[in-house]
């Protein structure tokens, strides 16, 4: 059995903690590997390392540094079916979705290129008599990144890239689930030339996390997962007095108004709903009509196409919709919450239940599941399902249909669909909420742009990617200078003001 351990000083190692962690392959439902679960002494050799190598990684000069982020987005290209295949045999999502989940994990990789404009200080020259003032954004010096299994490639890269690129050296600690893409993805930045060290990946769970949470020399913490974690990692990194910034669950709404174009409405529940099993931060999981013929119109057209959703391994190549979820344990916690929604009296319009894969019987595939009817006390409306679980939830009007959002608990993601620019402008103002998509299911913001939730789906200030990802991994230095050549006033004991 293939075993993974930990990637440190710019080799794999093997575990010594004696404790590992099985990953499936989803489609089978076959246990394919086992990953060594880091003790704290692991991390401790991990933490040496990357301290030992930062010094001089931060000396290198930025367009040096940019270097390897543009070698390693070739890299990426050369060996995306590798990388794409990897992904999705132990995460389960289609090939053409495991290939997106790396891309847009590149795609901040380039926008780290850019590095030394993006670390480039403010400057001005006079503030005063003969006194020049200066800001610069210096690394921080061994930061962290925790990470879900839900997007391997992609949020690995959306924390590290950054923080590499602005001279820290990082410690990964991936999700148990599915470690063999953040583990290629070191040995690619080792490829690209970044020097031993600089990027160490810990493969582990709870132990390894707090290891992190509470060593001294680690500055930064970027977390992305489910909200409780998010939250007990922003308290006791917070508490150790590192910088935080822990990115939580979602609770996604998509309101329909009557104007909508229903045709386009349709295709993007379909997908933003039911793409990657549902497995995604950024989904759809409320689907809220505005008034009684809209929602009539909408689970009408919806009912049919949901029943058709093609479901299978991610060696079925291109046809497939979605695939399994990623264990057996996330397959029946999914399958409970469908019973407790019907339970709790909302109406099951399509039933994936008890969908069985053909020669896959062991696999943990679902089908597709649409809910009429829900209200907002449902478990199925308060919860975050994260599988193929469409709610479908009736307001009678704009206001209503506002409303729901916005007393939510979580604040990911959104969107509208209508042809009415008043009304879009109006939610996009008012709602509260990080990312807001107009007649866009999912709006994922571009790695030029920066990533975040509001409320409980995010903790902390910045956000990630685009300019606050070069923030959260630096500090700002502000010198004021004066040389000797300029005006001597002697002694001064009132604050210097600018009179
Ligand atoms: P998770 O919270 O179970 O795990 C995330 C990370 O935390 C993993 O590395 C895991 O090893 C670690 N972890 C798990 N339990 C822990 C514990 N008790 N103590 C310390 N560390 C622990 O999340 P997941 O199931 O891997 O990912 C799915 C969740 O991530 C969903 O809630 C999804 O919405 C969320 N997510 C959010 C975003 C975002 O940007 N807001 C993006 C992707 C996923």
């Amino acid at each position: 059995m293939n075993v993974i351990g930990h990637f440190i000083g710019g080799k794999h190692v093997e575990g010594t903690s004696g404790r590992y962690a099985d990953i499936f392959n989803p489609a089978t439902g076959e246990i394919q590997a086992k990953v060594s679960l880091a003790s704290q002494s692991e991390l401790e050799a991990a933490v040496a390392n990357a301290a030992a190598a930062q010094p001089a990684w931060a000396a290198t000069n930025p367009q040096r540094r940019a270097r390897v982020m543009m070698r390693f987005v070739e890299l990426l290209h050369r060996d995306m079916d590798k990388l794409a295949e990897a992904l999705s045999r132990e995460h389960g999502k289609t090939l053409p979705d495991a290939k997106g989940d790396v891309i847009r994990g590149l795609e901040v990789a380039e926008f780290c290129i850019g590095a030394p404009q993006m670390l480039k200080g403010e400057f001005t020259e006079g503030a005063g008599p003969g006194i020049d003032m200066y800001s610069m954004r210096q690394p921080l010096g061994v930061v962290a990144g925790i990470t879900p299994f839900n997007f391997p490639a992609m949020i690995p890269m959306w924390k590290f890239c950054p923080a590499i690129a602005s001279g820290n050296s990082f410690i990964l600690k991936p999700s148990e689930r599915d470690p063999s893409v953040p583990m290629m993805l070191a040995e690619l930045m080792i490829e690209a030339g970044l020097p031993a060290g600089v990027l160490n990946v810990v493969n582990g769970d709870k132990e390894a996390v707090d290891g992190i949470l509470d060593h001294p020399e680690i500055q930064a913490v970027g977390f992305v997962g489910s909200t409780p974690i998010a939250q007990y990692v922003y308290s006791r990194a917070t508490a150790n007095g590192k910088r935080a910034q822990c990115f939580g669950g979602a609770k996604n709404h998509m309101i329909i108004m009557p104007d909508a174009d229903m045709d386009q409405a349709v295709d993007a529940l379909v997908g933003a709903g039911y793409g990657a099993a549902g497995e995604r931060c950024m989904a759809i999981s409320v689907a809220v009509p505005v008034g009684e013929e809209t929602a009539n119109a909408l689970i009408e057209k919806l009912a049919p196409r949901v029943e058709s959703l093609k479901i299978g391994p991610y060696t079925a190549g291109n046809d497939v919709d979605f695939g399994p979820l990623v264990t057996g344990q996330a397959l029946a916690r999914v399958k409970g919450l469908v019973d407790q929604g019907v339970k709790e009296g909302a109406k099951l319009v399509v039933d994936g239940r008890n969908f069985s894969m053909q020669g896959y019987e062991n696999g943990f595939f679902m089908g597709g599941c649409l809910f009429d009817n829900v209200t907002k006390d449902m478990s199925i409306y308060k919860e975050e399902i994260f599988g193929p679980v469409l709610s479908v939830v009736r307001a009678k009007n704009y206001d209503e249909a506002l409303d729901l959002p916005m007393s939510h608990e979580y604040g990911n993601g959104t969107a509208i669909f209508t042809r009415d620019g008043d009304t879009a402008r109006d939610f996009a103002s008012r709602i509260n909420i990080g990312m807001v998509g107009i007649n866009v299911p999912i709006p994922v913001p571009l790695a030029y742009h920066t990533f975040g939730g509001w409320k409980r789906s995010g903790f902390g200030d910045l956000n990630q990617h685009g300019p606050d990802g070069f923030r959260f991994y630096t500090r700002t230095k502000t010198v004021t200078s004066r040389w000797p050549s300029g005006v001597k006033e002697g002694a001064e004991f009132s604050i210097p003001t600018m009179r």
